[in-house]
C-alpha cells in the first residue's frame, strides 16, 4: 500500500513496526520528530483496516487550518477522506456526516472539541454498533499536557473514546518528547498499556547555529542573503511589534516577507499562512502563534531573533525546517537582554512558585545550550534523554560546559559535524578573572552606596571610565575601579550573560534591570568555579561553514545533481505544478514534492513506463498526471 498509494519505495525508521502493530488492533504511543513521517503511521493502517471491512478511522487534530490540505493530499493519492470542523457551513458538515454514517470515508479528520460533542458521539455510537469504527488517531497528543506548550483542555475530554469504544485501537502521536509530557500523555489519555515507539529525535539534516546578538536585524539579513536567498523560511520574534518591524525591514531589502501574529485580523492571518504554504520562497516573520503543524516540507530555515522559553519550544520551532530531509538551517541570535526578558516573564507570571521553579529549570537548560562551546546536537538530544552516537571527538582540549544553576557539565565528547560549534570549534577564553572582578564590583558598589546599578555602569567602573554617572556617585573610588581595563565591553557582556545563564547573578527587572548577587555568586567569587566563554564565534562559524560548503543553496535540484537540461525540465515541471495546485486549491507540495519533480527531471522519461518507481508517484497520481508530466518534460528541448 505504501508503494501503490503513496509511491514510496520503503518505510522510514520505525514506520513498518508501528503500522503492523496498529493494523493488528494494538494501541500505540508514537514519539517521532517533526518530519519523521507520523502521518503514514495512522494513514496506512486506516486504509488497510478499511479495506478489510473494519470501517473508518477518526483522526483528532487541533490544526483546523491544515485539515483542508491534509484531506486534499489524501484525495490526490486516491484515498477517501473528509474533515469536520468549524470552517464548514452547516450544509457542508451535514454532507460529511451523511458520508460518514454510510461508511464512505476512510479517514475523518476532526477537531477535539467536535469529537466530544454528544451529537458526534451519537454518530460514532451508530458506527461502532455496526462494527464500522476502525481506529482513533490522536495527533499532536502533547496538547493534553499542561507541561507542553500547546496545552488544550479539550484534549482531556478525549478519554471518552477509550471509555466508550474500548475495543477500537488508538494511536497517539507527538513530536514533543520530554519525560514529563510523555508521562502526562500516557495517564491523561489512558494509554498506559499502549506500546511505545520512541524514535531518535535527531534531525540530521538540520544544522544548528546560535550567534551572539549584536545588530540582530542586520545579522538576520546577512544570514538570509548569504545562505538562503530565494528560499522559504520562518523568523520567530517575541512581540507583535518586532514582527511588524522585521517583516518591513526584510521587505525593504527585496525579500518576500509576511508578518504573522495574533494581533492581525484573522482573514489577513489566514491569507498570509496560505501564501506561505502555496507560494515559493516566502519568509514568514511570526510570533509563536504561527507554525504548529505547518507541514510545508521545504522550509529551508528557521531563525529566532529572540530566545524561546525552553528547549521544547526551540526544538519544535526549529523542527519545522527541512521536513523533506534536505539540508536546512536553525539559526538563533541570543543576547543578554533575552536572559533578562525571559527571567522577568517567569518572575512576573501569576503562576505558583513550584511551577515557576519548573519554568526556570527549563529556561536554564536552554541558556546552557546557547552558551555551550561543544556540540549543540549532542546537548539537544541529551535534553530529550538521548545519547548521540556521533563521530569521535576531534583532537583538541576537552570542552566542558556549564549546566543549569552553575553545575559543571562534563565534556560531551561526540561531535555531529553539522552545528556551528562542530564546524568551527569556538575559541574559548577563561573568563574566571573577569567574572570575579565583575561580581566584586557589584558587591562593593552596593556596599559603598547602598544602591544597585545596571550592567553598563558596572562595566564602566571596572573598565575605569570616568563617566558622568561614575563621577556623580563617586564610584571612581571603588577599589575595583579600572582593574578590568584590559577587557572589552563585548567580553564583559559575555561574562555577565553567562553568569546570569548559570544563576550566579540575577537582574531585578522591577528595579531598572539592576544587577543583584545570588547565592551562586559566592562560588565564582571564591574562585571555586571557572567561567569559560566563547570568543568571536559568529565570524568564525560563518567562515567555517562557507569553507565546508554547507552554505550552498540546498534545493532539491542541487540534491538531485541535475544537469543544465535537467534543471530546465525541473523548472518547467514546477511551473506546471503551480498551475495544477492553483486549480485544485492546494499547496504545490501536495501535488508533488520538489524531490519528486527533481527525480523526474533527472530521469528525463519518454514513456509512461519510465515514470514507474519514482518516489512520491503513486498509482493514482501516475494515472492522473503521468501523461501531463511526460508532455511537460518532452516539451523542454
Ligand atoms: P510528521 O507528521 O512526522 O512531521 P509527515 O507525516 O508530515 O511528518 O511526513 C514528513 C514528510 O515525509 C512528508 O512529506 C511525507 O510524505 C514524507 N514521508 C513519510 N514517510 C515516508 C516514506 N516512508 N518514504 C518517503 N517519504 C516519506
Ligand atoms: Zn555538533
Amino acid at each position: 500500500m505504501l508503494r501503490e498509494i503513496f509511491g514510496y519505495p520503503q518505510f522510514r525508521g520505525p514506520q513498518a513496526d508501528i503500522i503492523e502493530h496498529v493494523c493488528g488492533g494494538g494501541d500505540a504511543l508514537v514519539l517521532m520528530p517533526t518530519g519523521g513521517g507520523k502521518s503514514l503511521c495512522y494513514q496506512v493502517p486506516a486504509i488497510v483496516r478499511q479495506r478489510a471491512g473494519q470501517g473508518i478511522a477518526v483522526v483528532v487534530s487541533p490544526l483546523i487550518a491544515l485539515m483542508h490540505d491534509q484531506v486534499g493530499a489524501l484525495h490526490e493519492a486516491g484515498v477517501e477522506a473528509a474533515f469536520l470542523n468549524s470552517s464548514l457551513s452547516g450544509e457542508q458538515a451535514a454532507a460529511v456526516e451523511k458520508r460518514l454514517l454510510r461508511g464512505e470515508i476512510t479517514l475523518l479528520y476532526a477537531a477535539p472539541e467536535r469529537v466530544t460533542t454528544p451529537r458526534f458521539l451519537a454518530q460514532l455510537d451508530s458506527l461502532h454498533e455496526r462494527g464500522m469504527l476502525s481506529l482513533f488517531a490522536i495527533d499532536e497528543a502533547h496538547c493534553v499536557s499542561q507541561w507542553g506548550h500547546d496545552f488544550r483542555p479539550e484534549y482531556r475530554a478525549l478519554t471518552v473514546l477509550h471509555e466508550r469504544y474500548a475495543s477500537v485501537p488508538r494511536i497517539a502521536l507527538t513530536a514533543t518528547a520530554d519525560a514529563l509530557t510523555r508521562q502526562d500523555i500516557l495517564e491523561r489519555l489512558q494509554l498506559e498499556d499502549a506500546r511505545q515507539f520512541v524514535s531518535s529525535f535527531d534531525r540530521p539534516n538540520i544544522s544548528y547555529t546560535i550567534v551572539e546578538k549584536k545588530d540582530p536585524t542586520q545579522q538576520l539579513l546577512r544570514f538570509i542573503e548569504s545562505e538562503h536567498a530565494g528560499e522559504a523560511g520562518i523568523v520567530y520574534c517575541q512581540s507583535r511589534k518586532r514582527v511588524e518591524e522585521v517583516a518591513q525591514m526584510l521587505q525593504g531589502q527585496g525579500i518576500n516577507a509576511l508578518p504573522y501574529h495574533a494581533g492581525l485580523e484573522s482573514q489577513m492571518r489566514q491569507r498570509h499562512q496560505d501564501r506561505f504554504l502555496r507560494e515559493d520562497a516566502i519568509v514568514m516573520v511570526a510570533t509563536i502563534a504561527f507554525g504548529m503543524g505547518i507541514d510545508k516540507p521545504d522550509v529551508r530555515f528557521v531563525a529566532h531573533l529572540d530566545m524561546p522559553k525552553n528547549i521544547e519550544g526551540y526544538y519544535q520551532e526549529t523542527g519545522r525546517a527541512g521536513r523533506d530531509g534536505l539540508p536546512a538551517a536553525a539559526w538563533m541570535a541570543y543576547g543578554l537582554q533575552d536572559v533578562v526578558n525571559q527571567r522577568r516573564m517567569i518572575d512576573e507570571s501569576p503562576a505558583g512558585e513550584d511551577f515557576k521553579q519548573a519554568l526556570r529549570g527549563k529556561l536554564d537548560a536552554l541558556l546552557a545550550l546557547a552558551e555551550a562551546t561543544d556540540c549543540r546536537r549532542v546537548r539537544l538530544l541529551a535534553y530529550f534523554g538521548e545519547t548521540y552516537e556521533g563521530d569521535p571527538p576531534a583532537a583538541g582540549p576537552p570542552q566542558g560546559g556549564r549546566g543549569p544553576r552553575g553545575h559543571e557539565v562534563p565534556s560531551v565528547g561526540a561531535t555531529c559535524g553539522n552545528c556551528d560549534n562542530c564546524v568551527a570549534p569556538p575559541k574559548v577564553w577563561d573568563g574566571t578573572d573577569a567574572a570575579r572582578k565583575l561580581l566584586s564590583t557589584i558587591y562593593r558598589v552596593e556596599q559603598q552606596s547602598g544602591l544597585r546599578f545596571g550592567a553598563g555602569h558596572i562595566m564602566d567602573i571596572l573598565r575605569g571610565k570616568a563617566t558622568e554617572k561614575v563621577k556623580q556617585h563617586g564610584h571612581a573610588s571603588v577599589s575595583t575601579f579600572g582593574i578590568g581595563a584590559e577587557f572589552s565591553e563585548t567580553q564583559l557582556r559575555g561574562v555577565l550573560r553567562q553568569l546570569m545563564a548559570t544563576g550566579a547573578l540575577t537582574v531585578d527587572a522591577a528595579a531598572f534591570n539592576t544587577l543583584q548577587l545570588t547565592a551562586g555568586s559566592r562560588a565564582v567569587l571564591r574562585g571555586e568555579q571557572t567561567v569559560r566563554l566563547r570568543e568571536a564565534v559568529a565570524a568564525a562559524a560563518a567562515k567555517g561553514r562557507r569553507a565546508s560548503g554547507t552554505a550552498k543553496l540546498a534545493s532539491a535540484a542541487v540534491a538531485a545533481g541535475l544537469t543544465e537540461g535537467g534543471r530546465q525540465r525541473f523548472d518547467a515541471l514546477k511551473a506546471w505544478r503551480a498551475e495544477v495546485a492553483r486549480e485544485h486549491n492546494l499547496p504545490a507540495y501536495v501535488i508533488f514534492h520538489d524531490a519528486t519533480l527533481a527525480a523526474i527531471a533527472a530521469r528525463d522519461p519518454r514513456h509512461p513506463g519510465e515514470l514507474e518507481g519514482i518516489s512520491g508517484l503513486g498509482a493514482k497520481k501516475l494515472q492522473a498526471y503521468g501523461q501531463e508530466v511526460l508532455r511537460v518534460v518532452m516539451a523542454v528541448e
